[in-house]
């Protein structure tokens, strides 16, 4: 490709949270690196997903020094609530986990305070860069190329390329097919997923019983964020904002539930996925590029930050003359990867087959009717729990 040509230390592909934890730890290590992301500003600072960080990502930005910077106001999210057959049952996190709990602070926001601390960090961070892709990962030196929103080509060469640019992204397509496993876990529910502009819940709430499961969980003051299981390959359409609220109503028990106009509506297919080995040549794939885990656990974007810090760290020794902690990035990482699906998936399955027994099957109904009994009544198991959910275990 003609046009502009420079070189940097890395190049990393996307200003997710995996893209810009990873870019502001290099920058302040020192390390040179250009973030090159698809969309605009806007949009990335508005996109709504996930809602809490778990203690162990805290702990990242702690070691950083910014979490204060990031996670001001963010509130701690000491208890949860399961609702069983319209019984309230708290389970307090904080006990359970020594104080280890996470906070609670939706994601645009975690996003758009990393893009404000890397700008003013003086960090090199270029949006709406479009045809982004990879060449010679294989080599010594790799380079990336794309085109800036007046359609100008430019080349970046590097001597790595952190891929954090999500499940779609063009980081782990550029990789040989035969050069990655990819193990998946196809679900056999459908989630359904809604944004809405109303009160959050007094704690985050997963409610269980035989009209199906649901779950309501804050997005900010003013912001909730609701699943609620469903056929697979359920059809959006059906999902009238009239239905989305009565269902919410008899799920969640709780007639006084109140309404509020819904921003975003969307359909998940619940799946899971892993490739193996996270790396190829000098590309190290970070986050969703890497693994998809089900909402359930909310881990999606802790690995994220996880993954983000484990390289970081690994480049940062690389660029010092020690490759070891880079060739077992994906050793490290997967380690993390594999337990937090296992658990996001164990609880997706105490959930799911939690609730309705005519779907789940009257075997898989008691099995997680027990599991869920186990863990509102056993401390050991209590402990367990809370020690994944605070991503210590
Ligand atoms: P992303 O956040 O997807 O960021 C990737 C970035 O790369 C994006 O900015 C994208 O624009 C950019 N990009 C893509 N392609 C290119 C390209 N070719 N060139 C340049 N840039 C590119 N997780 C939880 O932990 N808890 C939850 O409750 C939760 N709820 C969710 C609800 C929904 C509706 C969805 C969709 C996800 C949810 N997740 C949740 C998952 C969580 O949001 C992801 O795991 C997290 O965003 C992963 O961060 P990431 O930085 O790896 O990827």
């Amino acid at each position: 490709m003609d046009g502009a040509r420079e070189g940097t230390t890395v190049v990393v592909v996307g200003a997710g949270v995996a893209g810009l934890t990873a870019a502001t730890l290099l920058h302040r290590n020192g390390i040179g690196c250009v973030v090159l992301e698809r969309h605009t500003r806007e949009h990335v600072e508005q996109r709504q997903r996930a809602g809490v960080i778990d203690f162990a990502a805290e702990q990242v930005y702690e070691r950083a020094g910014l979490a204060d910077r990031l996670l001001s106001g963010a509130p701690r999210s000491g208890l949860l609530e399961f609702r069983v057959d319209g019984e309230t049952r708290l389970f307090d996190v904080a006990a359970h986990a020594d104080g280890r709990v996470g906070r609670l602070i939706p994601q645009q926001v975690l996003v758009r305070r990393l893009v404000a601390a890397f700008l003013e960090d003086g960090g090199d961070l270029r949006f709406a860069a479009h045809d982004v892709a990879l060449h010679d990962l294989d080599g010594d030196r790799p380079h990336v190329t794309y085109r800036d929103p007046a359609g100008s080509a430019h080349r970046v060469d590097a001597e790595y390329v952190a891929g954090c640019d999500g499940f779609h992204g063009v980081s782990r397509a550029s990789v040989p097919a035969d050069a990655l496993t990819t193990y998946r876990h196809a679900a056999d529910v459908g989630w359904f997923t809604v944004l809405t502009d109303s009160p959050p819940p007094a704690h985050p709430l997963i409610a269980v019983s035989r009209h199906g499961f649901a779950a309501h969980f804050g997005r900010g003051p003013g912001a909730s964020r609701f699943y609620l299981q469903c056929p697979p390959g359920d059809d959006l359409a059906s999902w009238t904002d009239e239905r989305v609220w009565e269902q919410l109503r008899l799920r969640l028990a709780d007639d006084g539930l109140v309404a509020g106009p819904v921003v975003d509506k969307a359909l998940i297919d619940g799946r899971s996925s892993v490739v193996d080995p996270m790396s190829y040549g000098r590309l190290f794939l970070v986050g969703d590029a890497a693994h998809i885990v089900p909402p359930m656990g909310g881990k999606g974007m802790n690995l994220a930050i996880a993954d983000a810090d484990v390289l970081a760290g690994a480049l940062v020794a690389a660029v010092r003359e020690d490759p070891g902690p880079l060739r077992a990035y994906s050793a490290t990482c997967l380690r993390r990867v594999w337990n937090d699906q296992e658990f996001s998936r164990w609880l997706s399955d105490v959930v799911f087959h939690g609730a309705a027994e005519a779907t789940a099957g009257a075997f898989e109904w008691r099995l997680a009717r027990a599991r869920l009994a186990r863990l509102l009544t056993s401390p050991v198991a209590a402990r367990a729990f809370a020690a994944l959910m605070a991503g210590t275990a």
